[in-house]
């Protein structure tokens, strides 16, 4: 695996902080749905890994999508244009679905969604038989990444349930509140013993998520797959 140059293509808003970097690779390659990508970008050639938040499905152009915290990097990213170019390499990662459809259901938080967003959209694409339930937890509404995008997965795959948590009491969205806990994945997710779970975030939130499941909910260490953004 080689850098390579790519070609940015355009710089979207997804929240607040949240921006979407959509980019065309000199040469694009075959990567899996949940894979990640190392970005160099700026005079400084700053690196951060990132997760690949469009799918295989969605071709034509690479998708990456960070959360702005102010450091050097967030604001070099968020200070490109169309027309720049920036270096990858790619892909990376074996936080992947499995080749066999089966019951699945990620648990994330705020930016943790990228690689998860990529995963229910290339299944919802193929029409795969995936079963899918999604825990997706925020602070506020407005701090959901891709609500849109997830609200019409849902519309489009009857075989994709998602429930958002948000910490902070909404009006305008059929929600959970409060923060994920061993009580509200038994809620949300009868059947949760005979799912496969894929957690990604930070390493705190990974961590505590994965404490649930195998502690309090007693899955078997196989049942749970696991991506830190370290870092964060
Ligand atoms: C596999 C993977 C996928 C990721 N996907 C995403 C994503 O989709 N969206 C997103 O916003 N972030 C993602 N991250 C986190 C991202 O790489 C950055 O670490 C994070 O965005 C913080 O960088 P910053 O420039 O905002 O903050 P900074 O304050 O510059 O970085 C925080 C600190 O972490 C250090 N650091 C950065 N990367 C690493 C690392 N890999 N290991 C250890 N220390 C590190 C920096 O040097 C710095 O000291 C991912 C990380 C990994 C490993």
């Amino acid at each position: 695996m080689k850098p390579q140059k790519a070609i940015v293509v355009s710089v979207i808003k997804r929240a607040e902080y949240v921006r979407s970097l959509r980019f065309l690779p000199e040469q694009q390659l075959p990567f899996k749905a949940g894979q990640f990508l190392r970005l160099e970008i700026g005079e400084n050639k700053l690196k951060r890994y990132l997760s690949i938040s469009n799918s295989p499905t969605e071709t034509g152009y690479l998708e990456v999508t960070k959360k702005l915290t102010g450091s050097d990097f967030s604001k070099a990213l968020d200070g490109l244009k169309s027309g720049d170019t920036v270096f990858i390499e790619y892909p990376m990662g074996s936080f992947i679905l499995d080749e066999k459809p089966l019951k699945i259901a990620f648990l994330s938080g705020g930016i943790g969604i990228t690689p998860i967003r990529s995963m229910i959209k290339y299944a919802t694409d193929k029409k795969l038989d995936f079963n899918i339930a999604l825990l997706y937890v925020n602070k506020t509404v407005d701090d959901i990444v891709f609500r849109q995008d997830f609200e019409d997965m849902q519309a489009a795959n009857p075989q994709f349930k998602l429930v958002n948590v948000l910490s902070e009491p909404a009006g305008s969205i059929d929600c959970k509140i409060g923060r994920i806990d061993s009580h509200i994945i038994e809620e949300a997710i009868p059947d949760f013993a005979e799912r496969r779970f894929y957690i990604c975030g930070p390493p705190e939130m990974v961590s505590a998520m994965k404490n649930i499941l195998l502690n309090e909910l007693h899955m078997p260490t196989e049942a749970v797959v696991t991506e830190n953004f370290q870092g964060y």
